[in-house]
Order: structure tokens, then C-alpha cells, then sequence
């Protein structure tokens, strides 16, 4: 037995599945997990000391890499002057005005500790702000595992949800609406009939839950069109793209203002933090200022803030994207054109530093075709990827991260490894 599998056995004592969070599992490939005890720039660990490549960088906040040195002396250097107060300290100002600066559609922001929180509380603060309950989602994205959320499609465009996960009162689910990605006549029609009474409409801009989905410009504009119309709040759940796809997220890479956006992932740096905000007469509904609840004994942690705050100081580096973004395309491309040699079924994209990748024969725009792929060809690839090192996340359904710290020669490496696994059939 490795020592992966004995910490896995004992770690399922106590802890439901062994993990902490589920996808951590392998559960959709089968396997052991492999447990962390290291990882430094684009190279992670496990704990039978083997290395890999990591392509999930803790599911998208590493945007640095594992252990930035900066990051790394911010968090202790804050650490050494206290752990949290649980009142307002001089960091949080800081952030705050960074994320107002860094994305235009924000007046006010406030930090919580985890991307659910931040979904959690839009969704909300946009039921207070418009006294409507209903919300409209879409299949196949996630907005953390808050209730009104964890709903999937029933059989029409036009049904109201039901729970998919147990211990969602139905009474909650029946408010949320959801609607096919990309579909803009499905969202016109859903508000021609329900108009009326959604308080919001939450989307991820680029969707990063069911493997990676590219908006169609039109669906995205028609959101924003759609909820100006009918007094509707519209939020773009930005916790896996925000400051992932560009130095002003996904609103700013395809110019559409939301009213409340919410963050997390890299704008903790890798600690636990999220933020939401938007616009000043939609935040200021929320406590003290306003009726809308909302608090946390954590929020604004000293060390969440102190990553936060390296970390996209050191993103505003002049070209930083754009290497990002060419380092992610080459990975892409590359994985993409060593499949077509070899007369596999296999494509992949990339937005800024996120990408996807599919074992079907074009990138999917929607929940139905990316659950149309070949998940067993992709079961054997990962597994295969995994022994020869590198670690993409454990599902068929995952988004990609590529980091500051993967160098050209860890991508050329990776091409080279998925070349000689395809040639293999
Ligand atoms: C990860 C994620 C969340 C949830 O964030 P947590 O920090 O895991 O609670 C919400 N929305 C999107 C789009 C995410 O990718």
C-alpha cells in the first residue's frame, strides 16, 4: 500500500469520504487521492515523495504559484502581530480600495471568508434591494453551496428547480429559476413570464464548473439588457475568474457591467477570503447601513487580507496576462494539436490563465454537450497524466489553472507527456 492510500484509509475514519470538500475524492476517476505535503512554484508533493506539475493551483487561488516568497513573509510578518482582532484593521481598507479601483463596477465591496459566503450574501442583498424572491441561474454553474443555489434543471427551459442536493427545503428551490448557459431566448422568455417577480440573476461569466464554457457575447449582453429592463440585479460570480481571465475579470474582458460581483479564489491568495460589491445604492442595503444581514467573525482575517493584498499587487505587473494568458494557450494548443496527430478525440481552450479541456471533438457551449464528452477517455488520461506527473483536477467537469510559476519548459513537458499517452491509445 502507498502511503497515499494508508492516509486515505485512515483519513475516512473521521472524516465523511476522507476529504474535506468533495470533488477531493477521485470519487468520478477512481483511485486514491493524493495527499499534499509540499509545493513550491508550479510542483506539488505527495506524500510517497512524488512530484507533479500542478494544473489545479487549490482550484484556481494559486495564481502564483504554490509558496509565493512574497506572499509567503506577507502572511507570517502579519501573522507575528496578531491572528484577528474581529474589528477593522488598516488592511481591509486597503483591499477594498484595490478591488473598487481594479473593478470598475464596484462603489463598495465588503470581505467575507470563502467564495460561498460571497455568493451567499449577493444573492441576498439582491432579494432585500428589489423585496423579489425568485432567482435565475444556470445549469451547470456553481456558485458555492449555499440553498437557493444548489438547484439543477428539471426537464423544461421554464421549470422551476428542484433541489439537487438533500436538505434543500423544496419551499427554497421552487424560487430558483434555471435556464440553459448560452441560451439568450431562454432568458427572454423566462423573463416575459416571470419578470416580474426575479430578484437577480446570478451567472459565472465564463463558467468553470462543468469543465470550461465560453459565453457567447450575446448571451451576456442580453443578460444585462434583460435585467435593466425588468428591475432585476444582475451578478457576475466572479470568485473562479475574477483576476483569473484579466486585470479587470471577466466583466472587464467582455464589457458588461454587473451590479454586484462576487470574488474569492485568488483574491485570498490562496487564504481563505471572498469579497462581494457593486454598486452604492445596492450595498448600501447591507448592516449596519442598511436591512439587509450580513456578518462574519472572520471576515477581513489580517493574513486572508495580507495574501489578498500581495497578490494582486504583484498581478498588476505590466504584461503579466499576457503571459499568462500565452503560456495557458500554448498549453492548449498543444494538448489540443498532439491529440489531432494522433487521431484522438480530444479539444481544449483557454480563457486568460483558466482553460478546458474535453474529450469531444469541439469545445461544448453548453451543460448537455460537455455531459455528452467521453468521460471514461478522460478517467484513463488523467490516470495516466497523474503516474507520469502532473496533476490535473479529478473530474471530466473541472477547469484547468495555469500559474506565474509554470515556466515554458513545464508546459513543453506536460505536451510532451499527453503526446506519448495519446500515441499509446
Ligand atoms: C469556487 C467557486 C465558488 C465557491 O467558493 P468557495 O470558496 O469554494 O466557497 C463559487 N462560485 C464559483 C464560480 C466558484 O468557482
Amino acid at each position: 500500500m502507498t502511503r497515499n492510500e494508508e492516509l486515505f484509509l485512515r483519513a475516512q475514519k473521521t472524516i465523511p469520504g476522507g476529504v474535506n470538500s468533495p470533488v477531493r475524492a477521485f470519487r468520478s476517476v477512481g483511485g486514491a487521492p493524493r495527499f499534499f505535503t509540499r509545493g513550491e512554484g508550479a510542483r506539488v508533493w505527495d506524500a510517497d515523495g512524488k512530484a507533479y506539475i500542478d494544473y489545479v493551483g487549490s482550484w484556481g487561488p494559486l495564481i502564483l504559484g504554490h509558496a509565493d516568497a512574497d506572499t509567503v513573509r506577507a502572511v507570517q510578518q502579519t501573522a507575528a502581530k496578531g491572528l484577528s482582532f474581529g474589528a477593522p484593521t488598516e488592511g481591509e481598507i486597503e483591499l477594498a480600495e484595490l478591488l473598487v479601483q481594479r473593478v470598475p463596477s464596484m462603489d463598495m465591496v465588503r470581505l467575507v471568508s470563502s467564495g460561498t459566503e460571497a455568493t451567499m450574501s449577493a444573492i441576498r442583498l439582491a432579494r432585500g434591494f428589489t423585496g423579489r424572491d425568485a432567482i435565475v441561474k444556470f445549469e451547470g454553474c456553481y456558485h458555492g453551496h449555499g440553498d437557493s443555489l444548489l438547484v439543477k434543471a428539471g426537464s423544461g427551459l421554464l421549470t422551476f428547480g428542484n433541489p439537487s442536493s438533500a436538505g434543500v427545503p423544496a419551499d427554497l428551490a421552487q424560487h430558483t429559476l434555471v435556464l440553459d448557459y448560452n441560451d439568450a431566448q431562454g432568458l427572454r422568455d423566462a423573463f416575459a413570464k416571470h419578470g416580474k417577480t426575479i430578484a437577480c440573476v446570478i451567472v459565472e461569466p465564463v463558467a468553470g464548473n462543468m469543465n470550461l464554457i465560453v459565453p457567447k457575447p450575446e448571451f451576456l449582453a442580453a443578460m444585462r439588457e434583460l435585467c435593466t429592463q425588468h428591475g432585476a440585479v444582475l451578478i457576475f460570480d466572479e470568485v473562479m475568474t475574477g483576476f483569473r481571465v484579466g486585470p479587470a475579470s471577466a466583466q472587464g474582458l467582455y464589457g458588461i457591467t454587473p451590479d454586484l460581483s462576487t470574488f474569492g479564489k485568488v483574491v485570498g491568495g490562496g487564504m481563505p477570503l471572498g469579497a462581494f460589491g457593486g454598486r452604492r445604492d445596492i450595498m448600501e442595503k447591507i448592516a449596519p447601513l442598511g436591512p439587509v444581514y450580513q456578518a462574519g467573525t472572520l471576515s477581513g482575517n489580517p493574513l486572508s487580507v495580507a495574501a489578498g493584498l500581495v497578490t494582486l499587487k504583484k498581478i498588476a505587473a505590466p504584461g503579466f496576462y499576457e503571459a499568462l494568458a500565452a503560456k495557458t494557450k500554448a498549453l492548449v494548443d498543444g494538448l489540443a494539436g498532439a491529440a489531432r496527430q494522433r487521431g484522438v478525440k480530444f479539444s481544449a481552450q483557454s480563457v486568460g490563465g483558466m482553460f478546458g479541456m474535453y474529450f469531444a471533438a469541439t469545445p461544448p457551449t453548453s451543460c448537455a454537450e460537455v455531459m455528452a464528452s467521453d468521460k471514461d477517455a478522460f478517467n484513463r488520461y488523467f490516470h495516466a497524466m497523474l503516474d507520469a506527473g502532473f496533476y490535473f483536477a479529478p473530474s471530466a467537469f473541472e477547469a484547468g489553472f495555469v500559474s506565474a510559476a509554470h515556466s515554458d519548459a513545464d508546459i513543453a513537458a506536460t505536451v510532451a507527456a499527453a503526446d506519448a499517452i495519446f500515441a499509446a491509445g
